[in-house]
């Protein structure tokens, strides 16, 4: 069932004229009306796709709660101190909302302009302005940026901090896939950050330092074009840059949007085994490829793919940037657990395909593969 379904049925008794008139006065008052007060004024519609809310079951963190919130500091009705502001924090900026609302409307980036105002104005939450100065002094929020290989090619692969850090021995793996699909691979010693952390955090500052070192750092590599490990990256290059006056004449592809293309070129073995598949909420809602790991998966003879309950439309995001995890440390790990609960009940293997989801699943005690490791598994070359 569509989004605008409702609406559909609800205006099914009214005549043409009633409907069309009606249709106008919707479509002309959804642009004179900030969109917070729309999501103010809102039932929260998406409140049942929201992870955090669902966790939490508090409406101070529900979609419209914040929007609420949002509000009544911008407007002088609340004061703007820790207590108040705290909840608009507890986002994982993962855009579950945006899938069932009728505006359209990403919570997380509806905030962004108060949480810019709160950050310059030093009222933001301390783990703010504690990830914040890491991100200023080592561009990310580990310490000193981990260092790779040094390869020429033609498309670039940028793997990732998490990867890089994590899981060192996927970084030939990729490659080799890119190699089997017959590109020559470039990737870079230092890898510029490629997060989304400051930009849903309000970190303006460091947003714009950041992402323009990561366009410039892309522009001078020369590659034809980009593949990167993690969809979140993709989004922050292909939507996000531009709201900082950037703009990168390369096309831009996770992994698994590459692999997807060039699906008809690649044979696989049987593979008896049975997976459950986590999607990553990026790929879902931010890049809205909803269908594409299931489509590479199916391709493999005698793979048994579960779903778990919440998938899709209704992808359960598992922390998304790292400020739940350095303000709530509690209430990340229930959200992890919850996940990881209800992906076990369909199989002990768990697949995905963002080395972010991975780390998360693996430190709660999940065993996880990744997409690339597990099709060069069972490709056939
Ligand atoms: S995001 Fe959309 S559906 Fe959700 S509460 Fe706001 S207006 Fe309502
Ligand atoms: S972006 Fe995600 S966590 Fe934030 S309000 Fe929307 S659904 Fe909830």
């Amino acid at each position: 069932m569509g989004k605008y379904d409702w609406v559909l049925s609800a205006l099914s008794g009214l005549g043409f004229r009633d409907k069309l008139s009606l249709i106008k006065k919707f479509l002309s008052d959804r642009k004179k009306v900030e969109d917070i007060v729309k999501c103010s004024l809102c039932p929260n519609m998406c409140r049942f796709n929201c992870p955090i809310a669902t966790v939490l079951g508090d409406e101070s963190v529900s979609p419209a709660g914040k929007a609420r919130i949002a509000l009544a500091i911008q407007r002088g009705y609340l004061e703007a101190d820790e207590e108040n502001v705290l909840p608009l924090y507890y986002c994982l900026g993962c855009g579950a909302c945006k899938a069932y609302c009728v505006f359209g409307f990403n919570v997380a980036e509806l905030l962004i302009p108060l949480k810019e105002e709160l950050y310059e104005n030093g009222k933001a939450p301390r783990a703010v302005f504690k990830l914040a100065e890491k991100l200023k002094n080592y561009g990310s929020i580990y310490g000193e940026r981990p260092v790779g290989m040094a390869r020429e090619g033609k498309v670039l692969l940028l793997l990732g901090e998490t990867l890089r850090r994590k899981y060192p021995e996927l970084e030939e793996k990729y490659v080799r896939i890119l190699e089997v699909l017959g590109f020559s691979v470039k990737t870079l010693e230092i890898e510029p950050y490629c997060g989304l952390l400051p930009y849903y955090n309000g970190m303006r500052n460091v947003a714009e330092k950041l992402y323009s070192e990561l366009v410039d750092t892309l522009r001078n590599s020369k590659a034809d074009f980009i593949v990167v490990s993690e969809p979140s990256c993709a989004y922050l290059l292909r939507h996000v840059i531009e709201k900082y006056g950037l703009k990168l004449k390369k096309k831009v592809l996770h992994i698994s949007e590459l692999i997807y293309d060039r699906l008809d070129e690649l044979r696989f073995k049987e593979a008896n085994v049975e997976v459950v598949l986590h999607e990553p909420c990026a790929l879902i809602f931010k890049l809205e490829r909803e269908n594409i790991l299931r489509e590479i998966l199916a391709r493999i003879p005698n793979l048994k793919l579960k779903l778990p309950f919440r998938n899709g439309k209704n992808a359960f995001c598992i922390g998304g940037t790292e400020i739940l995890e350095e303000m709530d440390r509690e209430v990340y790990e229930r959200l992890i657990n919850e996940r990881l609960q209800e992906l076990k009940e369909e199989a002990e293997l768990i697949i995905t395909s963002s080395p972010s989801c991975m780390k998360k699943l693996e430190e709660a005690g999940g065993k996880v593969v990744d997409l690339v490791d597990f099709l060069l598994n069972y490709m056939e070359v």
